[in-house]
């Protein structure tokens, strides 16, 4: 077993950098300087400027629009890693959305189309991303996801994206059971609040971040590098045993009531 932190040869996709201070934004980062090649992907024409210069200071190999509610994104995505790299060793998923409508209102009176819009695109798109990653996996691979401590508790604010998290964690574990013979390995992190454009548009957020900091037993908010550091160790040869875990890296937040 090569015992070194390296990503040294590793390829893969990573979803879900809007800006730099997004959390796939932290896992490129540290898995770039690893050496890992990455494909990187923009969700649509709006958001391309913000995220090519980024792709650029990454060194990224591929730059790639997805939307994943659009028909065929997600698959070109794969296409395309096919037609450069042949295989691929790691998928990481990050991103999430809801209709705001329905993230600040109840979940009680949450609409079946709001709810099962946002189900789509911060849950079963991971399982699209999934089925695509583990076709270019003959020999193995990483998926992750990036989960929420609402999953499992309920957190003031966060309303319908508790039960979607909760979804998520359990497909990551049903994914791993079932891709777990062709040795993809399947995970969940879970950060803790941190000021992303995605969190901006929960309720009452800098009070989340606020209390986060202050409960934290490392007395602060985690970071997306620490993700990304988390990521990195998970997508590595070191956590070959390791599969259908929900991993914290909040600094320790969830410990405390
Ligand atoms: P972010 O806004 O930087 O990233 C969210 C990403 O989702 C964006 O890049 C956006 O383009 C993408 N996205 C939205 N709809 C999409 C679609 N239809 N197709 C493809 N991409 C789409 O925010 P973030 O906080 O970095 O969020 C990343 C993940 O981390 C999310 O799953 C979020 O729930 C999770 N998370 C965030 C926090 C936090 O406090 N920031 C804490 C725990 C978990």
């Amino acid at each position: 077993m090569n015992l070194s932190m390296s990503l040294e040869g590793k390829r893969g996709v990573i979803l879900g950098i809007a800006n730099r201070h997004s959390i796939a934004y932290g896992c490129a980062k540290v898995m770039a300087e690893l050496g890992a090649q990455l494909c990187i992907t923009y969700l649509n024409e709006k958001a391309k400027p913000y995220v090519q210069p980024l792709a650029e200071e990454l060194g990224a190999d591929l730059l790639l629009p997805c939307d994943v509610s659009v028909d065929g994104e997600l698959e070109a995505v794969f296409h395309e890693m096919e037609k450069k790299w042949g295989t691929i060793d790691f998928a990481i998923h990050s991103i999430a959305w809801s209709p705001l409508e329905e993230l600040h209102g109840r979940l009680v009176d949450s609409s079946a189309e709001g709810f099962c819009k946002a189900m789509d695109i911060s849950c079963h798109s991971f399982v699209r991303m999934a089925r695509q990653a583990q076709r270019l996996m003959p020999d193995g691979g990483t998926l992750l996801t990036m989960s929420y401590e609402g999953a499992e508790k309920v957190v003031d604010h966060y309303n319908l994206m508790g039960p979607i998290k909760a979804a998520l964690d359990s497909c990551a574990r049903y994914l791993a059971a079932e891709l777990g013979e062709q040795q993809v390995r399947v995970h969940s992190l879970s950060p803790g609040p941190m000021p992303t454009r995605a969190a901006s548009g929960i309720d009452r957020f800098d009070a989340l971040m606020e209390d986060a900091a202050g409960k934290a037993p490392l007395g602060r908010l985690g970071t997306p590098e620490e993700v990304g550091a988390l990521a990195a160790f998970l997508v590595s040869d070191l956590a070959k045993g390791q599969t259908g875990n929900r991993i914290f890296v909040d600094a320790g937040r969830h410990l405390i009531g």
